[in-house]
């Protein structure tokens, strides 16, 4: 493969160096192609920056106050006396600061071209960042996302989003969460082990309302007993505020007052104004149109990450990109379906799915041909030493394989790794319950799942 002819020409040209962009340059970059970079902000894009990274470092300080908070029941006696914001967001601006450096002197060991501005697609194989036109007889676009809010929901002031609520130098008394899907559930936890009265306000008839229906009944169970207060079922009509707080109404016209509201109702896509239709690229609500191998049908141009209708998830970018970059060397990688791709929540307690929910799997496969397990991780000695309740749900085809994993409670992310081989594989109950899980941990309750499932329970 051909070096490139100039520093303006690209085997492989990227528009956006965040999970999706940057993971297609340093494959890329790994298989041989001359590659150009381009991104107006900071390499790492919205996880590292303002998403996955500095959530989950707000989540690990929230789950040391809940620890310091709760010590006593362990026999170690402490007292939580205060959160202090600035030590918080130092340790959260270190972990992102070493992260981005550890990210930019990694792209740079591999010779990828970083051209740093606000690139526009002029062309089939054209960006052109601050005048100059850049080529690549390849063009990945990974722009991501951006905070959308409603239609007449202003941004500013007491009303903010992710974006803001992650640079806050001062833990509020009350917040209102707008939105109980992934990103307002994961600032509720957070808020509420940092001593904030959160409200969450979600228009569906339940929080989460993506996932299984065990899983959604655990989790509202288990806010409840935290003190996270929900409204769910009712959509949210408007909000004024003043130098005091805001006040939300709903339809229904029950009203709700805090110190600040987060509005986190979803992401958009970050298509807007770059010229990918008049370059003849398929836009639908903002999102690229792409075929299931995430080429756009113009030219030599592709789409990777939140841009593409689907699962906003950084590993899902990370997948896409490394696809993208294998597909141009011609080595046909294997497509990954969205509904096999673990997906994982990080509020307290945590929930990790992979695959189908048993409700989508009767749509899918028909009622009848569809089985599940509960296991309840009150029967599991680890779960029980952490204090944790939860549990995990196995949906299989009858007579099949397993066709999706949902779990909830604390760590229970760290089991998808497990979960999504076992649906990925397309295991059996059968192929599953053979193998060892270490005792005592929070996998054996994935085993002791599959045992169930396979007819044989050790300890149900
Ligand atoms: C609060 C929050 C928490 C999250 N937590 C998780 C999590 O725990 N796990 C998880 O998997 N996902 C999480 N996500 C989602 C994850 O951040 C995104 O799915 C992921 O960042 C998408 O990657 P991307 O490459 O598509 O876009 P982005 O990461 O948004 O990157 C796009 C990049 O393109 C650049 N760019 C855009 N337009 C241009 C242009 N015209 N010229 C040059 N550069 C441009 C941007 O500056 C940006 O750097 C979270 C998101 C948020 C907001």
């Amino acid at each position: 493969m051909a070096e490139a002819a100039t520093a303006h020409e690209f085997d492989i040209l990227i528009l956006g160096g965040g999970s999706g962009g940057y993971a297609a340059a340093l494959r890329a970059s790994e298989l041989g192609f001359s590659v150009g970079l381009v991104e107006k902000g900071k390499l790492g894009g919205t996880c590292l920056h303002n998403g996955c990274i500095p959530t989950k470092a707000l989540l690990h300080s929230a789950e040391l106050a809940d620890h310091a908070r709760d010590a006593a029941k362990y026999g170690v006696n402490v007292t939580l006396d205060s959160i202090d914001m600035n030590a918080v967001n130092a340790y959260k601006g270190g972990i992102i600061a070493g992260k981005f450096k550890g990210l930019t002197g990694l792209i740079k060991s591999k010779g990828i071209t970083v051209i740093e501005g606000e690139g526009r697609l002029t062309g089939p194989s054209t960006v052109t960042v601050g005048g100059t036109d850049y080529t690549g007889k390849n063009i990945i676009l990974a722009t991501g996302s951006y905070s959308r809010s409603l239609p007449g929901l202003e941004i500013g002031g007491r009303v903010i989003t992710s974006d803001q609520a992650l640079e806050l130098d001062y833990v509020p008394n009350s917040v209102i969460v707008l939105g109980g899907g992934v990103i307002g559930v994961e600032f509720a936890s957070v808020w509420k082990s940092f001593g904030v009265d959160v409200t969450i306000v979600e228009g569906l008839p339940s929080l989460v309302p993506n996932e299984d229906a065990a899983i959604v009944k655990q989790l509202e169970r288990a806010f409840k007993k935290r003190g996270i207060k929900f409204s769910t079922g009712i959509f949210f009509q408007g909000v004024e505020q003043d130098e005091n707080g805001v006040k939300v109404t709903l339809v229904d016209g029950k009203t709700f007052e805090a110190d600040l509201l987060l509005v986190a109702v979803g992401r958009g896509p970050s298509t807007a104004n770059l010229g990918f239709e008049e370059a003849g690229i398929t836009i639908d609500r903002g999102f690229v149109i792409t075929n299931e191998r995430l080429h756009t049908g113009v030219g030599n141009v592709y789409a990777v990450g939140d841009i593409v209708p689907g699962v906003q998830l950084a590993h899902r970018g990370f997948q896409q990109g490394i696809f993208v970059a294998e597909e141009i060397a011609g080595l046909n990688p294997v497509v990954v379906e969205d509904v096999n791709i673990p997906k994982v929540t990080y509020c307290d307690p945590e929930i990790a799915t992979v695959g189908y929910t048993e409700k989508a799997a009767k749509e899918k496969f028909g009622d009848d041909q569809v089985q599940t397990q509960e296991y309840n991780l009150a029967g599991n000695g680890k779960s029980s030493i952490l204090g944790t309740s939860g549990i995990i749900k196995v949906v299989r085809q009858k007579e099949g394989p397993i066709v999706g994993v949902h779990m909830i409670g604390a760590r229970m992310g760290e089991q998808i790794g497990e979960a999504q081989l076992i649906v990925n594989w397309e295991a059996y109950p059968e192929d599953v319950a053979q193998f060892i899980h270490a005792h005592p941990t929070q996998n054996e309750a994935l085993g002791e799942a599959h045992l169930a499932l396979a007819g044989k329970p050790l300890h149900g």
